[in-house]
């Protein structure tokens, strides 16, 4: 558990940035998902969110400050993790909100 589980004690996300914001505003296409993703810089369950798309295969949307794109990438290069919360703790990344290329290039 890292401390921000233990800050959000329960469903994370009633502490995600975009808490407050319409749904579909992460569900935009292609190139609008760089800009959507703003909401993410900061988030302090950014690895919360992004475990769980990762962990549960989810296509669509900005999750954890990545495009469906760069987690399908993402993906493809660690074919060998089935456990992305436990990976993601062990291997801090920078925000991938802020720099998302830069961040999954350390997750290779
Ligand atoms: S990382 Fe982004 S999509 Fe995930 S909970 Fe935080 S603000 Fe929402």
């Amino acid at each position: 558990m890292n401390s921000n589980t233990a800050r959000v004690c329960g469903d994370w996300r009633v502490s995600a940035n975009c808490r407050h914001d319409e749904p579909d505003s992460l569900f935009v296409r292609g190139r609008h998902q760089r800009d959507a993703r703003a909401v993410c810089q900061g988030c302090p369950v950014l690895i919360e969110c992004l475990s769980h798309a990762l962990g549960n295969r989810i296509e669509f949307g900005v999750w954890g400050g990545l495009t469906e794109r760069e987690r399908r990438a993402l993906l493809k290069r660690r074919p060998d993790v089935t456990d992305w919360s436990a990976f993601l703790g062990a291997n801090p990344m920078i925000d991938p909100a802020a720099d998302p290329a830069r961040a999954t290039r350390r997750a290779a």
